[in-house]
């Protein structure tokens, strides 16, 4: 109330003061009357005055500061500036949580999508906007179904039961799309969405896979079994017991050989990448690789192994060997009697390590080569199981080099015959200190 009888007092003032000044001019009660009218009039003006400064300020209160009057003028405008500035902080923080929240669903690996009233698009992360084919700032206030036209979406969104995820194909048509929809506020929906295409690329490589090994593995067991019922049921002569028995034993191998590729790919798949710091005598995986091929071809093939026994590689040796003689291996399954085979190392210019097996067998068409490394992937079904293949020979090879920070390059010509070559990064070749010159260490001694 202090303003109130301050401001009374002023104008109290301002009409006394008038007064006086008209009294010392005139002393008749008419001209008192009209000064102390004036000394009120001023008065009001510079109270008019103050109060135009504080509505001027209030129509653009975040340019400045508020005026700084006294009186009933000066404390309207400190309290309003208060009252403003703490409106201005408190959205401010507001703001910079929106801001903070908006960031972190930015940084979701998976689409966040904010549908209002009648499914309009309000917002949606970059990641939704890709997975969708959205333009955030476009399709704004739009209907998401007159953008997104997947019918299992749109008939998911609009079916309202959303306990279980819908699964569609990638709107762009890039891979599959996994959402879930959850509703919020008042009629407000959060739609989630997830690429899928890897887990269902993976699964569909494992139902492949799984089907695959039970292919291969059912053709020698209904061999061993009928071969079974034949021994329990029939009569047979001798030599017939030895062929069968015979041939019971090449289906074993068979499925011996399967189990052991498999094996070494669940192993090279489930174990830690070769160390780089083991260093194997390349000359000594060469020289088992040549005594196997030797064995295979028993004298059909021509066999030329090239070793430089002053280079080492590194990494894991089981693995190295088991790589080296699929490939030599193949070479002498596909390579018909009387071909050439040659097994080569060398280190390229830039120092990587290339390790190549040639032959001038059947080759392969161009067609095929981009599968040729895939599990069970095969040019000729019956030639390879009738050469006692997996399918998985190639598949290991690659895996190896590729654990090994290399990879394996395919040649091939219908007709003319193959190169597989295994390239390994300089980091994993070295070359041996020269054997040291006697020589010169006599005339060191001396
Ligand atoms: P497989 O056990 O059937 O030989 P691989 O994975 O080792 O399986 O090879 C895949 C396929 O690639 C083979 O079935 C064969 O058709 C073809 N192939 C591999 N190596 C050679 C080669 N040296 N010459 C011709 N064809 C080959």
């Amino acid at each position: 109330m202090g303003w109130l009888s301050g401001r009374a007092a002023i104008v109290v003032m301002a009409v006394l003061l008038g007064g006086a000044a008209a009294s010392l001019i005139s002393t008749s009660a008419l001209s008192v009357l009209f000064g102390g009218a004036i000394g009120a009039a001023c008065a009001a003006a510079a109270d008019a005055a103050r109060g135009l400064r504080v509505l001027r300020w209030l129509n653009h209160p975040s340019d400045r500061d508020a005026p700084r009057d006294a009186g009933l003028w000066g404390e309207i405008a400190y309290f309003a500036e208060r009252a403003l500035r703490t409106h201005e902080r408190i959205a401010q923080q507001e703001q910079w949580r929106l801001a903070q929240f908006l960031a972190a669903m930015e940084a979701s690996p998976n689409g966040f999508l904010l549908l209002g009233a009648n499914d309009r698009i309000e917002w949606c992360n970059a990641v939704a906007a890709e997975h969708f084919g959205l333009d955030p700032q476009r399709d704004r206030d739009q209907r998401v179904t007159n953008l997104v036209r997947a019918p299992a979406f749109v008939h998911y969104l609009q079916q309202g039961r959303w306990e279980e995820s819908v699964t569609f194909p990638e709107p762009r048509g890039r891979g599959t799309l996994s959402v879930l929809v959850r509703s919020y506020g008042d009629d407000q929906k959060l739609v989630l969405s997830q690429d899928i295409t890897a887990r269902e690329q993976a699964e569909a490589m494992r139902r492949d896979f799984v089907a695959n090994v039970s292919h291969e593995i059912r053709t020698p067991l209904t061999v061993l079994a009928g071969f079974i019922e034949t021994l329990a049921n029939l009569p047979l002569s001798e030599v017939e017991r030895r062929r069968v028995l015979l041939l019971m034993g090449q289906q074993a191998a068979r499925m011996q050989t399967l189990v052991a590729d498999l094996l070494t790919l669940a192993t090279l798949e489930g174990s830690p990448r070769p160390p780089a710091d083991r260093w194997i005598a390349i000359g000594r995986l060469l020289a088992q690789a040549e005594v196997d091929a030797a064995a295979l071809s028993a004298g059909r093939h021509t066999l030329q192994f090239e070793r430089d026994d002053a280079v080492q590689v590194a990494g894991n040796e089981n693995e190295l060997a088991s790589a080296i003689g699929n490939l030599v291996n193949n070479a002498v399954r596909y390579t018909p009697d009387g071909g050439r085979i040659t097994v080569a190392w060398q280190v390229r210019p830039d120092g990587a390590g290339e390790l190549s097996v040639t032959d001038t067998g059947i080759g392969i068409e161009r067609e095929h080569h981009a599968r040729l490394t895939e599990r069970f992937y095969r040019v000729d079904s019956s030639r390879s199981r009738d050469t006692g293949g997996t399918g998985l020979g190639l598949s290991i090879a690659k895996h190896v080099a590729q654990r090994h920070g290399g990879e394996l390059e395919i040649r091939s010509e219908p007709g003319k015959g193959s190169v597989f070559r295994i390239v390994l990064p300089a980091t994993r070749v070295r070359y041996l200190e020269p054997a040291p010159d006697p020589r010169k260490l006599a005339a060191d001694a001396a």
